[in-house]
């Protein structure tokens, strides 16, 4: 914990952290609310994650974390009260610790995701999916309340998309990474590829008709070389930051109890990307 007493912080968790953008997101909304707290990142590894969560809970000061790989299923055996978390999107964003330090947990991933494609109508499209760990569950469980079409979900290991489908009820199809992908009117990556430091992602963007919209998740890079061949086709496109700024927000409220300061988003945009 830090030096200040009583000065209340969150975390972002994960292996590897070192890329995450999230304490400059909740930095620059606690300074501009004139909020006395912090926001940090930690490099928990899987084997360490269960020891985190046991000496974060007896620190009053901790108002809890936010998850990310590869820790985003492990954490809801984890926490007190997972709600509904483990028979929905099947996957843990943010841990709230209680006053009592009983743990909460929830996903604030899907309404991130789907915020930027709200004002679109996709029901019965077609849409495509590359990977299927724990950002993919948020995106399936927002596509599934969108009522979108066929699903075709493209990841190195079949039987997890395979489960996923039928976990989300989409009608789909699954298949590998060198596949060629179907005509689909959104294509959403969520896999680790194509993110800095991870393998990259090779997709011939040809088979998608005019129109079609190209949604990667990775933030960093933010200009990844998925949505510069998107650009070069001339697809509309959706980088990772809206969703990264949407989650964090729900997330922010949950940790300090007030809500991010409003109209500034291109600001924190700008200082995302600078
Ligand atoms: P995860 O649970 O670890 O899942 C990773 C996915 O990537 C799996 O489908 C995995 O395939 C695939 N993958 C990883 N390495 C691979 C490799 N070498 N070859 C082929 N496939 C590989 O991670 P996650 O939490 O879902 O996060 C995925 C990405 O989304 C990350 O880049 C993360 O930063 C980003 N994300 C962004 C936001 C945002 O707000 N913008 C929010 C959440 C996540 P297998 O299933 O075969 O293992």
């Amino acid at each position: 914990m830090s030096g200040v007493p009583y000065a209340p912080y969150a975390e972002v968790i994960g292996d590897p952290i070192a890329h995450s953008k999230s304490p400059l997101i909740h930095g620059f909304w606690l300074k501009a609310l004139g909020i006395a707290g912090e926001y940090r990142r930690a490099h928990v590894k899987a084997e360490g994650l269960a020891a985190y969560v046991a000496e974060r809970r007896a620190d009053p000061d901790w108002r809890g974390c936010n998850v990310t790989i590869p820790h985003k299923i492990a954490m809801m055996d984890l926490v007190d009260d997972p709600g509904d978390i483990r028979g929905t999107i099947g996957a843990m964003n943010t841990v709230v610790r209680q006053p009592d330090g009983s743990l909460i947990g929830t996903n604030t991933d899907a309404a991130g995701f789907y915020a930027p494609l709200a004002e679109l109508d996709l029901e019965g499209a077609p849409v495509a999916v590359v990977g299927a760990g724990g950002a993919a569950r948020a995106v399936l469980f927002a596509l599934a309340r969108a009522k979108v079409g066929h699903v075709t979900i493209l990841n190195r290991s079949p039987l997890k998309a395979m489960a996923l489908l039928a976990a989300f009820g989409l009608k789909g199809d699954v298949v590998g990474l060198d596949a060629p992908l179907p005509p689909a009117a959104l294509l959403v990556n969520a896999s680790s590829l194509g993110m800095t430091g991870q393998p990259p992602l090779e997709l011939d963007l040809s088979p998608l008709p005019e129109g079609a919209i190209v949604y990667d998740l990775v933030y960093a890079p933010l200009r990844t070389a998925l949505l510069r061949a998107a650009e070069a086709r001339g697809l509309d496109i959706v980088d990772g930051l809206d969703m990264l700024i949407g989650q964090a927000a729900l997330a922010f409220e949950l940790f300090f109890g007030a809500p991010p300061p409003e109209g500034r988003d291109e600001e924190l945009r700008a200082l995302l990307t600078a």
